[in-house]
């Protein structure tokens, strides 16, 4: 194939020569570039495609190095709030065509790269420049309303439906003070809170295992106190004891002070809990801290299977039929001891 050399004048043949690149913007990057020199002068051509995929081989390797923004990041925040590439452009206040050609592979500078960074991962700081743009003039109120009605209705949703699991939580799980629950009143606020400290001192905390941490929890606190600390009410179930209703996975779906994780294993779907690590314990007595930090301390070094081992040995499981709610009174003759 030939190609035009200005310095020959006209068009010419040309070798690819392989030349190291150490550094890219005073980042080590260790790399090479495939230059076009011309067989007859000797001296460097320039050919879009060539130089394209040396841009693109030295980039990748600048972007992972220093941490600079993709391409797609900016593609998702444009679909995120629903606008275009000049939209943005106006917001951000960047040249007409900045965004567009960040959006096919130029590389942005470390600190409008730092900067995109920010409004990608802080909705409020976003909002808040979008704000500053329509204050200025720079974008339209269509722009703007829309903009701010999409996340308003983001986040109303999302607060509505924990809202609506929460309601549903204390509705199914409300019960008077009696046997069934250790005589202590539902108190879902301390539920969350000593899932997200379990979460947050037990590695690898499944579903089933929680349950299990919970009941423990309760029927030491039951048989110490004579008073639960979750109010929460379990029965026999297939793995041990668990909350009843299955609402558990309910419980699991608020993400206020933990997360759920699903991943798939050869038994099926197994549900991780992950704390945020923002639990209150100022909720909680010392006598109950005492009791809840005992049973993470006996349990969290054994398997889900020995877990529930242990719970079909006590009398509470063995005496109970399936589905059946599981008192308090075997609280007694726990075998689990501290
Ligand atoms: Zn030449």
């Amino acid at each position: 194939m030939k190609v035009y050399c200005p310095y020959c004048r006209k068009d010419v043949e040309y070798d690819l020569e392989k030349r190291d690149i150490k550094e890219f913007r005073g980042v080590v990057v260790d790399t090479y570039e495939n230059v076009p020199v011309c067989k007859k002068c000797g001296n460097d051509l320039y050919i879009s495609d060539i130089e394209n995929e040396n841009n693109k081989r030295i980039y990748d390797i600048y972007r992972s190095k220093e941490d600079i923004i993709k391409p797609q990041d900016i593609v998702n925040l444009r679909k995120k709030y629903n606008i275009s590439q000049r939209e943005l452009t106006y917001i951000l206040g960047f040249g007409k065509m900045t965004i567009n050609k960040y959006e096919r592979g130029s590389l942005p500078t470390k600190s409008q790269s730092d900067y995109l960074k920010l409004l990608i991962e802080n909705e409020h700081e976003f909002v808040k420049k979008v704000e500053e743009a329509y204050d200025k003039k720079n974008i339209t109120k269509k722009t703007y309303e829309k903009i701010i009605l999409n996340n308003k209705e983001r986040h109303v949703n999302k607060k509505d439906i924990q809202e609506l699991f929460r309601e549903h939580i204390e509705q199914t799980l409300y019960r008077k003070p009696d046997i069934y629950n250790g005589y202590k009143e539902f108190d879902l606020d301390k539920i969350e809170n000593i899932i997200s400290y379990i979460s947050s001192k037990v590695k690898n905390l499944t579903i089933t295992s929680l349950n299990k941490y919970l009941w423990y929890i309760d029927m030491l606190s039951f048989n110490e106190r004579t008073v639960s600390i979750t109010g929460l009410t379990y029965e026999h179930e297939k793995y041990g004891p668990t909350i009843i209703n299955q609402e558990y996975n309910e419980i699991s779906l608020l993400d206020d002070k933990y997360k759920r994780e699903d991943y798939e294993n050869e038994n099926g779907t197994i549900t991780k809990i992950v704390s945020n690590k923002n639990y209150d314990l100022s909720k909680f007595s010392d006598s109950e801290i005492k009791i809840i930090n005992k049973t993470i301390k006996l349990l969290k070094d054994k398997k889900v299977t020995e877990i529930s081992e242990m719970s079909h040995n006590e009398d509470a499981w063995k005496k109970t039929k399936r589905y059946e709610n599981i008192s308090f009174e075997y609280a007694s003759n726990l075998k689990f001891k501290i």
